[in-house]
């Protein structure tokens, strides 16, 4: 084992993921949660169960750790800042605190004159009662969403009145965009101008959940162009250093909008495990840790079928796979609907 320890704050699926990538590079992680029965618990060398904003536990892990990361975007600000007056936390707090919050964030995108959603703040209902323009459409939380949670589709301004909304929670409203096709990229940046990109992923979406990945993504080279260089062009105005994914709608015109941004390895990457010679998390560990940059090489084409809910049990009942199929059990205590379990991918 090498001296240097990884600490992770999160540990979910993508913590696991990401302390097996270390495990590979000889890197020990230290993964801290606020779930006492987190899946990454399963694959890291030491865990921490604590709250976030437990200044005792957090100080103890930071002495433990050389390096700093998270594997999901809802950590307090503050934890993180504190954490970073120590110990080298990537990407950057303040990068986190721009991308969590919805608004922010495209407010930042379409600065650097890329194009996003139509969207508007709303703060009570009568702000609501003068966005028709925007329907149909999306309202948000403008913080902690995932996998659709948050989220109300309003088709028509009568819709207003009968929804049930906590106005102590601050909203975004979205038009609806006609999508023809949902893309993402991915990259691993290292420094200015260093960069490793993978090609873009082709994702379908369903109840806002994403199902399924694969590459090649069937677009236009001018679509896939445009994609990575909007994506290099975020990457570099963040300064940011890791695994990032910018997430796309295209239009039935073929326009392409920035949907969001994660500042962390992202479940459609889950198929560069197997299709690359580095994955989205080897990137990820790598970068963070400071250690060596290596070319990007594609082994196969992929597709990545999420496991949700109930659908893991007869994988896990019957692992009979092909030589070209890779099965991934997040090992989560418990089945529940619309919960991510597990994954499995095919190479082709
Ligand atoms: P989350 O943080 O839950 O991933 P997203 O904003 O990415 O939130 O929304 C999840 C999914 O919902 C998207 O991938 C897309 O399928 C659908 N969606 C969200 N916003 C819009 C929109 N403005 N127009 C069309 N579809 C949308
Ligand atoms: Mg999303």
């Amino acid at each position: 084992m090498s001296e240097i320890s990884l600490g992770i704050l999160g540990g979910g699926q993508l913590g696991s993921m990401l302390s097996v990538a270390a495990k590979k590079l000889d890197i020990k992680t230290i993964v801290f949660s606020d779930d006492q029965d987190a899946p990454a618990k399963k694959f890291c060398n030491e865990f921490i169960f604590a709250q976030y904003e437990n200044k005792t536990q957090i100080y103890d892990f930071v002495k433990k750790v050389d390096f700093i990361t998270y594997e999901f975007e809802n950590i307090p600000y503050e934890t993180l800042n504190e954490m970073n007056k120590l110990k080298t936390v990537n990407p950057k707090p303040s990068i986190n605190r721009l991308i969590q919050h919805r608004l922010a964030e495209k407010d930042f995108v379409n600065k650097l004159n890329i194009r996003t959603t139509r969207y508007a703040h709303v703060e009570n209902k009568s702000d609501l009662e003068l966005l028709e323009d925007f329907l149909p459409g999306l309202l948000k939380t403008t913080t902690m969403g995932y996998d659709g949670k948050g989220q109300f589709p309003i088709q028509n301004i009568d819709q207003i009145s009968s929804l049930n909304l906590d106005f102590s929670k601050e909203y975004i409203l979205e038009k609806l965009v006609k999508l023809k096709k949902e893309i993402s990229v991915i990259l691993t940046r290292f420094g200015k101008n260093k960069y490793e990109i993978y090609e873009p992923i082709e994702n379908t979406h369903e109840e806002q959940i994403l199902r399924h990945s694969k590459i090649p993504a069937d677009i236009n080279k001018n679509l896939s162009e445009q994609s990575k260089e909007w994506s290099i062009l975020i990457a570099e105005e963040l300064k940011y250093i890791g695994t990032l994914c910018v997430e796309f709608f295209i239009d039935r015109n073929d326009n392409l909008y920035v949907n969001e941004i994660a500042p962390r390895v992202h479940n459609s990457g889950h198929l560069t495990i197997n299709a690359y010679n580095v994955s989205q998390f080897e990137n990820h560990v790598r970068a963070v840790c400071s250690l060596k940059q290596i070319p990007l090489k594609k082994i196969s084409n992929a597709k990545m079928i999420n496991l949700i809910g109930n659908q893991i049990i007869p994988y896990r009942e019957n692992a009979l796979l092909g030589d070209n199929q890779f099965f991934f059990d997040y090992l989560k205590k418990e089945i529940k609907e619309k919960r991510k379990m597990g994954h499995l991918t095919t190479l082709k």
